[in-house]
C-alpha cells in the first residue's frame, strides 16, 4: 500500500490498537482511529464509533473517507472480554462479547471493502487471538469469537481477492494491556511458562506484524492466520 495511504484502526485509542496507530503514523500513513469515550493524547484523525452499532460504523467510515480519502488499510482491532467458566456464563456478557468481537468486526469489514473493491487495492487485518485455535478455560465465548474471525477473514479473502484486496488475521498471544490487567499472577505465570520465548509480547511487536501485512512485501499473503505468540500456539 502507498506509504501515505489512509489507515483506519478500530479501538486505536489505547492498548494494541494505539501501538498499531502509532506505528503507521511513524511510517507516514494518514491514520484514523475510533474511540468511544477516551481520546489518546496523540494527534490522529479521530472518529467516535461503537462497533456494536452499524450506523455508527458506517457514519465513521463515511467521515474518514470524506476527509482523508479512501481507506487502503483497515485494522479491525476493537474487542472486549470477560472471563467466566461455562456454567457461570451470563447471557448479557455472551451477547456483548459476540456483538463486539465477531459481529462488530464483520460490520467494519463489510463497510471497509466498498472503496477497496472500487479502487482495486486494500488490506483488511483482523486482530484474532491464539485462544481462537488453542481454546482457554474461562474463555469459551471470547475464543469462539476469535475462531469465528478466521472463517470471516477466509470467506472475505475469497470474495475480494480478484479485486486486489487481501484479508488476514494476526493472532497475538499474551500482551500486557488493560484487557489482561485483571488476570491473577498465577495465571500470568502459567501463560509465560508455557510460552517458549518465556515472556509476554509488547504491543509494538504486534504492530510490527500488522505493518508487514500492510506492506508490499506481503502482497501475496491472503486468508492467513499469522501467530505472534512467542510460540505459545506452535503454529496452531
Ligand atoms: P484493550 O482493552 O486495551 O482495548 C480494547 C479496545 O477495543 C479499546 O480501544 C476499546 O475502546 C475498543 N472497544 C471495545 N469495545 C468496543 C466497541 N463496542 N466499539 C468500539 N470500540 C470498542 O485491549 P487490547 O488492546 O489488549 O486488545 C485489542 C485487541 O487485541 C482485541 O481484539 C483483543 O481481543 C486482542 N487481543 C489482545 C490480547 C492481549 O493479551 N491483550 C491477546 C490477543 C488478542 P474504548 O477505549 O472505547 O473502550
Amino acid at each position: 500500500m502507498s506509504s501515505n495511504g489512509v489507515v483506519f484502526v478500530t479501538g486505536g485509542n489505547r492498548g494494541i490498537g494505539l501501538a498499531i496507530a502509532q506505528r503507521f503514523a511513524q511510517d507516514g500513513f494518514k491514520v484514523a482511529i475510533s474511540y468511544r469515550e477516551q481520546k489518546p493524547v496523540e494527534d490522529f484523525y479521530m472518529v467516535k464509533a461503537d462497533v456494536t452499532d452499524s450506523k455508527s460504523i458506517d457514519a465513521a467510515i463515511d467521515e474518514i473517507e470524506k476527509n482523508l480519502g479512501p481507506l487502503e488499510v483497515v485494522v479491525i482491532n476493537a474487542g472486549t472480554n470477560k472471563d467466566a467458566l461455562a456454567m457461570r456464563l451470563e447471557d448479557s456478557d455472551m451477547e456483548k462479547i459476540i456483538n463486539t468481537n465477531l459481529m462488530g468486526s464483520i460490520r467494519v469489514a463489510r463497510r471497509s471493502v466498498k472503496s477497496m473493491i472500487k479502487n482495486r487495492k486494500g488490506r483488511i487485518i483482523f486482530i484474532g487471538s491464539v485462544v481462537g485455535m488453542l481454546g482457554s478455560p474461562g474463555q469459551m465465548v471470547y475464543a469462539s469469537t476469535k475462531a469465528g474471525l478466521i472463517g470471516a477473514a477466509r470467506s472475505l479473502a475469497r470474495e475480494v481477492g480478484s479485486r486486489g484486496v487481501t484479508v488476514n488475521v494476526v493472532a497475538p498471544g499474551y500482551v500486557d494491556t488493560d484487557m489482561t490487567n485483571d488476570l491473577d499472577e498465577a495465571r500470568k505465570d502459567m501463560i509465560t511458562s508455557s510460552t517458549p520465548l518465556g515472556r509476554t509480547a509488547s504491543a509494538s511487536e504486534i504492530a510490527g506484524v500488522v505493518r508487514f501485512l500492510a506492506s508490499e512485501d506481503s502482497s501475496y499473503i491472503t486468508g492467513a492466520v499469522i501467530p505472534v505468540d512467542g510460540g505459545l500456539g506452535m503454529g496452531h
